[in-house]
């Protein structure tokens, strides 16, 4: 179990690989704090944010925006989440106590993924781009994330190999509770995923009990909706 503000292997490594100036310490502090006001309660989340370098992960011509609290392209229709609503699933994810085993649905630039690396022993991520694959396998690697393992396919069908996960957590918008993936739950295991409704997009938490799942609805998001295939 992790301690409150303890990092795992993964933490210590960006740590020491992040490759940040003083500004972007800075600006780290800056959207820490910023997080913490918006209502980011969970410490170890706040200090992970403060030590992973967000603007490698964006497009250089973007790094002046990378820690606006902002969601921003990465290419290929798709978008690198906004650092609150990063913070708020995994915070969500981890509340019970900790993870030992994430599998993550939609890695895109791959920066949920090095905060995910940073909390918990080993990251499962699966991308259908085949180019976002590609190049968040390449930045993770430099920022020496070792204990996160990437794949490219369709997420939706899980990753059975490596289950049960003791917490999932997806990326992309689902117009229903993927059933595989919750299949691949283990007991007392959280999934949390952004699902479309009627009334727009809201962030769930399920959680395995003994007799099923538990639902808790937090609040409204806007993500990129979760699709089939691979491209
Ligand atoms: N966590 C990422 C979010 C990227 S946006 C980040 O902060 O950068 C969502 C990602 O989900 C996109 O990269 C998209 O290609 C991917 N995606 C959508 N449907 C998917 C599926 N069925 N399987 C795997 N990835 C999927």
């Amino acid at each position: 179990m992790a301690g409150r503000a303890a990092l795992s292997a993964g933490g210590a490594a960006l740590e020491a690989a992040g490759g940040s100036g003083a500004g972007q310490v800075r600006a780290r502090l800056r959207l820490a704090t910023r997080l913490a006001a918006a209502g980011i309660a969970d410490e170890r989340v706040i200090g992970v944010v403060t030590q992973v370098p967000r603007h490698l992960f964006v497009d250089e011509a973007l790094a002046t925006h990378a820690y606006d609290d902002s969601a921003l392209p990465i290419g290929h229709g798709q978008t690198i989440s906004q650092p609150y609503t990063v913070a708020r699933m995994t915070a969500a994810l981890l509340a019970q106590g900790s993870c030992s085993t994430v599998l993550e649905i939609g890695t895109g630039s791959g920066y949920q993924t090095a905060v995910l690396a940073a909390l918990v022993r080993r990251v499962y991520s699966i991308e259908r781009v085949a180019a976002l694959w590609h190049r968040a396998e390449a930045r993770l690697r430099s920022l020496r994330c070792r204990n996160v393992r990437l794949r490219h396919g369709d997420g939706s069908v899980g990753w059975q190999e490596y289950a049960p996960f003791d917490g999932i957590l997806i990326t992309a918008a689902a117009n229903g509770v993927p059933r595989r993936l919750a299949a691949q739950l283990g007991p007392g295991g959280r999934m949390v995923l952004p699902l479309s409704t009627a009334d727009g997009q809201v962030l769930v938490c399920l959680t395995r009990t003994k007799v099923g799942f538990r639902h808790e609805v937090l609040e409204p998001v806007t993500f990129v909706p979760l699709l089939g295939g691979v491209a």
